[in-house]
Parts: C-alpha cells; sequence; structure tokens
C-alpha cells in the first residue's frame, strides 16, 4: 500500500465512509484508518428504518454496502488497526498506525464517532439492543403499547420521556437524584404528563430477561430497599462519549470533549475537518453523520485542491 494520499480519514462509521464515497469519486487520493470494524455504531443496529430510501435495513447491510461504494470508487481502507502517533498542525500531515507504518496527506477527516453512557448494572451488555437502547429517536417506535423506563435527568432524559409517550403506554423515569438536572419547562412538561411516573434517588442495578429484557432491579439509594420491576424497554439516557481521546491538546474541544467545527466542518487546524457523531451537535443519527461526511469532504476537497492547483471533480 502506498503511504502518500491526499486525504486520511479516521473513523469508518457512516461520516468517514460517506467522507471516502464523495472523496474518491473525484479522484482525490483516500485512505481511511478505522479501529476495530468498518462501519462503526451502524453495525450495532439490528435494524434502520428511518433512513431516507430504505425501508427498512440492518445495520451491518447498510455499512457494507458504504463500504463496497467508498471502494468502487477506489478509495482505500485499513481496519483493525491503531494509530499510534498522529500530527495534524503542519501542512503535511502524518498518522502512524501499529507502531511501525506512517501515512501522509495533505488533509485529514476526524469522524471517530462515540458512544453512549453506560450505567454498568448486571445484564446491561447481555440486553443491549433486546430490550435496552440509548436512542430515543431510533427505537422509541419498536415500543408500541410497551411499559419503559427512561434513565436520566437531564435535558434529554426528560425531552425524550415526554416524546416517548407517544408510543409507550407508560413511562417511568428512573433517576439518580432527588432533583433534576434539566431547564424547567422540560420538567414541568414531563410531570404534567399523565404517562410518566418518577422514582427518584433510584438506579438500576440488574437487567433480567430471557431472550429479551422483561424485569429490572431498581435499588434506592437513600433506603438501599431493591423492587422488582416488570418492564418492556429501558432507554438510558445519560450522555454520550465522544471518541475524541487521541485529540486532546492537539484540536480544540468543546467542554464535552467534542469536536469543535465551522459550517465547512473545518476545525481550527487548517486542513483538519471532522464529521459525524465526534462533533458538537445536537442530533447524532446516520442521517446526520451522512450529510456531515459529506460537507466535510467537499470542504476537504476543495482544500486539497486550492493547496495542489490540481483539476477539482467534484
Ligand atoms: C444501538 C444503536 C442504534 C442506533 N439506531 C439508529 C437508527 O435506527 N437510525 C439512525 O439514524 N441512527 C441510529 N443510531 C445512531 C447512528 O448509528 C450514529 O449516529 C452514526 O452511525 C454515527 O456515525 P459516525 O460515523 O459519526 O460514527 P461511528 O459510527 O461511531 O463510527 C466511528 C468509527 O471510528 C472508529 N474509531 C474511533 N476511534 C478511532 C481511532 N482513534 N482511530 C481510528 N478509528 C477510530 C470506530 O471504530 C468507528 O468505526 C444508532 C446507534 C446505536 C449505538
Amino acid at each position: 500500500m502506498q503511504n502518500n494520499y491526499d486525504v486520511i480519514i479516521i473513523g469508518a462509521g457512516a461520516a468517514g465512509l460517506t467522507a471516502g464515497i464523495y472523496l474518491s469519486r473525484a479522484k482525490v487520493k483516500t485512505l481511511i484508518l478505522n479501529e476495530g470494524a468498518v462501519g462503526g455504531q451502524m453495525v450495532l443496529t439490528h435494524e434502520i428504518a428511518n433512513y431516507p430510501g430504505v425501508e427498512n435495513i440492518s445495520g451491518y447491510e447498510l455499512a457494507r454496502n458504504m463500504k463496497s461504494q467508498a471502494q468502487k470508487f477506489g478509495c482505500k481502507i485499513r481496519s483493525n488497526i491503531k494509530i499510534t502517533d498522529i500530527q495534524l498542525t503542519e501542512e503535511i500531515k502524518q498518522v502512524t498506525i501499529n507502531n511501525k507504518e506512517t501515512f501522509t496527506s495533505d488533509a485529514v477527516i476526524i469522524s471517530t464517532g462515540g458512544k453512549s453512557r453506560t450505567i454498568g448494572a448486571i445484564g446491561e451488555d447481555k440486553f443491549k439492543g433486546l430490550g435496552i437502547s440509548y436512542c430515543a429517536t431510533c427505537d422509541g417506535d419498536f415500543f408500541q403499547d410497551k411499559e419503559i423506563i427512561v434513565v436520566g435527568g437531564g435535558n434529554s432524559a426528560l425531552e425524550e420521556a415526554v416524546s416517548l409517550t407517544k408510543y409507550a403506554s407508560k413511562v417511568t423515569v428512573v433517576h439518580q437524584f432527588d432533583h433534576f438536572q434539566a431547564f424547567e419547562h422540560y420538567v414541568e412538561e414531563a410531570r404534567n404528563n399523565p404517562k410518566i411516573n418518577f422514582k427518584m434517588d433510584s438506579e438500576i442495578v440488574e437487567f433480567s430477561g430471557n431472550e429479551k429484557l422483561n424485569a429490572v432491579r431498581i435499588r434506592n439509594k437513600i433506603s438501599g430497599d431493591i423492587s422488582e420491576m416488570n418492564i418492556d424497554g429501558v432507554f438510558i439516557l445519560i450522555g454520550y462519549v465522544p471518541n475524541t481521546e487521541m485529540l486532546r491538546g492537539i484540536i480544540e474541544l468543546n467542554g464535552n470533549n467534542e469536536i469543535k467545527v465551522d459550517n465547512n466542518m473545518a476545525t481550527n487546524i487548517p486542513g483538519v475537518y471532522a464529521a459525524g457523531d465526534s462533533i458538537a451537535k445536537r442530533f447524532r443519527q446516520v442521517t446526520t453523520a451522512v450529510a456531515d461526511g459529506t460537507i466535510a469532504a467537499l470542504s476537504c476537497a476543495e482544500y486539497v485542491h486550492n493547496n495542489k492547483k490540481e483539476p477539482l471533480e467534484v
């Protein structure tokens, strides 16, 4: 494999693969480097029912299609690698993988995504996607007329608790403190909704079921009492962790460690762009990642063109 590219993309989720499709189709020499399997969070998703034009598809299949589309246009992809060194501030960017191979490029797109915060209770890993969800927009619709729990006490937990009452017959908000960390209007709206009730000072300590989740054990943090509750689904909405550890001190991040970008997906470093779930934004979906990846690719192609004065074929 050659070592010099026009653009290196870090992360092969929806954002990175989209950027790879656009850049390679525009004949911009592009390499995608990905830790783990190609597809990112898409491959954790059994069913995607809100990608426009595709009524129903497994996340794995959508990821596979994006990957082969990028490769068809000539995009190179290296997966299951570890980035061990990264130099972004000079005109020529350098990325070293596995402590032994170094790649250079004129520009870099960071699309390293992120992950939802977990509560770490017994059974949480086992029932992920089998009753436990971290995304109300993605999965709310699967809980029509079911009884569900929302874990959390911030803005998104309360906002989503209200929105989930469109589907669920009953929503119980389980929160670890006796007060919420949300705007008053979200709290009021949730309190006034007859389908929502609250378990304060409480935490889920165990998820159980057979093939799917059907019960949780909840501990009252003041009394220590444990109660059991039969439940069809649990939405854990306690925040998001972007995969930006390796960028700390290099690129400008906000207080949540999300990458700050402008409307062109440009970061504070010339020639470095970012896209998808790792950037500072409100809605994290495949469609928004794909949109960010498109904008980053087009901006990046223009940057490479201006640097090299080569024809732009986007
Ligand atoms: C269970 C679940 C269900 C979902 N359901 C839906 C749905 O139905 N509809 C919808 O629109 N959205 C859904 N989403 C959200 C959607 O999947 C994400 O918003 C979207 O896929 C994010 O894409 P991304 O490319 O920004 O990041 P990611 O998908 O997170 O991809 C980032 C990639 O970067 C790699 N990476 C991370 N760090 C490094 C590093 N240091 N070096 C190299 N590579 C790195 C990762 O391995 C990963 O492959 C769901 C998410 C989850 C978790």
